[in-house]
């Protein structure tokens, strides 16, 4: 299935990054990523962002990315141009299994909160506060963190 017209592998005017366009993970329909959403209109899938590789690759160089600090942000190429709200989730180690060789387990217990969860949040309140949004709300199991 073809992009949309007006979602020609361009620079997204909300984040910066060089998304070509939302695609359903049920459907596989192609949405605009102008339009904020997060779910497709037909079926509710989940929507992945599909970027422009070619753009990512002209803007990242590999020796900028190695100087930078060590979280999630530092592939900023690959996320949403916002000042990240972070506690430093990300790059977290890969430990070889004492059992399995050849086996490699990644520690996302190294994140600032214990789980891998904390990368979602870390975009999520990002994008909250690029948004301008005053108040979150978030499904977990056995709570509601509002
Ligand atoms: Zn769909």
């Amino acid at each position: 299935m073809p992009a949309p017209q007006t979602q020609s592998a361009t620079v997204d005017q909300v984040t910066g990054t060089p998304i070509s366009y939302f695609e359903c993970s049920k459907c596989g329909e192609r949405l605009d990523a102008k339009v904020p959403q997060t779910l497709c209109p037909k079926d509710a899938g989940s929507l992945w962002v599909r970027y422009d590789l070619k753009q990512v690759r002209a803007r990242a160089e590999r020796h900028d990315i190695a100087s930078r600090t060590s979280s999630m942000w530092r592939y900023r190429e690959l996320l949403p141009d916002a000042e990240p709200v972070t506690l430093g989730e990300g790059f977290t180690p890969m430990l070889a299994s004492r059992k399995r060789p050849n086996v490699w387990i990644k520690d996302e217990g190294a994140n600032p909160t214990g789980s891998f969860k904390a990368r979602g949040l870390c975009m999520a309140v990002t994008m909250a506060k690029h948004y301008g949004l005053k108040k979150l709300g978030r499904a977990q199991a056995g709570g509601r963190l509002v």
